[in-house]
């Protein structure tokens, strides 16, 4: 069954996040079966997007540019840095539409568990960015990294790395986004850990 192209093809897509070899199988018989067949235009946008798009050597944001649409975008307020740890989670800010600034995407958080050290994260151009002439106009990093401990951790070793890099009368503000209650939550549905967070991070109505 798995062999000669169909196996080779099978293989493949079983090496993507969330495909066991039973899905793979599955998906590989649905591209190569239909008619016409979806085959040949996902092969051709696949080699296209492998050949156009480039990580941003700024910021690493995937986009068929180098600097990226953010990083070149004027609009952009030079004045804010938003530290996130992969590029869906730029999508996600994005879709918000809160943030003006620009982005420093790490490739991952720190984990003792997984291995991740802090030289296989983006950790080092963004030190390095700082020290920059762009750099010094940034008054505010945002840490936008997920609220675990690997997440906190990450955030205080890059408190530790911009306060060794910058200057204290030109450190920008580090600020983190809140955490507690999603919007529409029932307090009786949620975990201790959330409600507690959100009763620390409580703010006054305005
Ligand atoms: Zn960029």
């Amino acid at each position: 069954m798995d062999h000669g192209a169909f196996g080779q093809l099978v293989k493949e897509l079983s090496r993507l996040p969330g495909l066991g070899p039973r899905s793979a199988r599955r998906i590989a018989l649905h591209l190569l079966t239909q008619n016409p067949g979806p085959a040949r235009p996902l092969a051709d946008a696949l080699i296209h997007a492998v050949n156009t798009m480039k990580i941003c050597t700024t910021c690493g944001m995937l986009d068929d540019h180098d600097p990226c649409y953010i990083c070149v975008d004027h609009r952009r307020d030079p004045s804010q840095l938003c530290i996130v740890a992969g590029v869906s989670d730029v999508w996600a800010v994005e879709r918000t539409h809160q943030f003006k600034g620009r982005y420093h995407i790490l490739g991952g958080i720190l984990s003792a568990i997984d291995g991740v050290t802090p030289d296989m994260l983006r950790i080092n151009s963004f030190v390095h960015r700082l020290t920059t002439e762009a750099g010094s106009h940034v008054t505010e990093i945002v840490l936008a990294l997920p609220a675990t401990i690997d997440g906190q951790t990450t955030s205080h070793y890059l408190h530790d790395c911009i306060a060794r890099a910058v200057p204290a009368d030109r450190r920008p503000t580090l600020t983190r986004l809140a955490l507690g209650l999603p919007v529409g939550g029932e307090l009786d549905y949620l975990d201790d850990g959330t409600i507690a967070a959100a009763f620390k991070a409580r703010a006054v109505v305005p």
